[in-house]
């Protein structure tokens, strides 16, 4: 289980993150929402040691893992999506998982042009199912389009078998066909791979729709937390976001 602890980061006068205190049991799926501004990003900086939090703890299962870096965060088995896709855009997709996967083993297979061990091969197969890339494993990351990019950064995030999973806007620049084809993606991970996955995301409709629960964040602090129903009717959120 993850559990935020009194949380806080500042940037000159402005609390980012203020106080946050949030429990996410293993095997949840949770939607941060709220305003632009309102602290989402550098909540999941603070999760994933991108940010050094000014004080407060992030416990996963028992181990404090705030302030260490963030190759000992994944390490300790919290994953985000970054935009690792288009760094190494002149890799194919199956080189970008394979390099990711022997990165994390400090085997490097693909730098030495060695062979990658099996298992090493068989984690990035089983990953590239799970996100429909198998097809596309010989295309160069730059050909693909937006949403497959998206798709092999989760990718990435996932073949180092993650417990909890952060997801900053997945759907970020996409149409609406493409957005919901992401976001049946990410339902579908959290049920069969049974891992925590926390995600922020604009779109409401696409919220209501798949987060059993949601944490609304209104200037770095925790505004509301609760089911759709719970949020929606939520005066408090609906004021400070939700509108009329
Ligand atoms: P959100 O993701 O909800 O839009 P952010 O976490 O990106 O919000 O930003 C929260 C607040 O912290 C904003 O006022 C933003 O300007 C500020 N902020 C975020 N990152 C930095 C940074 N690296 N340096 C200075 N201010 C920052
Ligand atoms: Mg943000």
């Amino acid at each position: 289980m993850l559990e935020i602890r009194n949380l806080a980061k500042s940037f000159g006068g402005v609390k980012a993150t203020n106080d946050v205190s949030l429990d996410f049991p293993d095997g949840s799926l949770t939607a941060v929402i709220g305003p632009n501004g309102a602290g989402k990003s550098t909540f999941f900086n603070l999760i994933t040691g991108a940010l050094r939090p000014d004080s407060g703890k992030v416990l996963l299962d028992g181990v404090d893992l705030a302030g260490r870096s963030p190759p000992e965060i994944v390490r300790h088995g919290i994953g985000r999506a970054f935009q690792v896709a288009s760094i190494f855009k002149s890799l194919t997709v199956q080189e970008t998982m394979l390099a990711a996967v022997s990165a994390d083993q400090r085997t490097s297979a693909v730098l030495h042009k060695r062979f990658p061990l099996p298992e090493t091969r068989d984690r990035a197969e089983h990953v590239m199912e799970l996100l429909g890339l198998v097809s596309k494993r010989h295309r160069t990351a730059a050909t693909l389009s937006h949403g497959d990019q998206k798709l092999l950064d989760i990718a990435l995030a996932l073949v180092l078998e993650p417990k909890v999973l952060l997801l900053d806007e997945p759907t970020a620049g996409m149409g609406p066909e493409e957005r919901w084809r992401m976001i049946d993606k990410v339902r579908e991970l959290w049920e069969s791979q049974k891992i925590t996955v926390v995600f922020i995301e604009h779109d409401m409709d696409i919220v209501f729709k798949i987060a059993p629960k949601i944490v609304v964040l209104c200037y770095g602090r925790i505004l509301a937390t609760g089911t759709p129903d719970e949020i929606r009717n939520n005066s408090a959120v609906v004021d400070a976001y939700l509108g009329t």
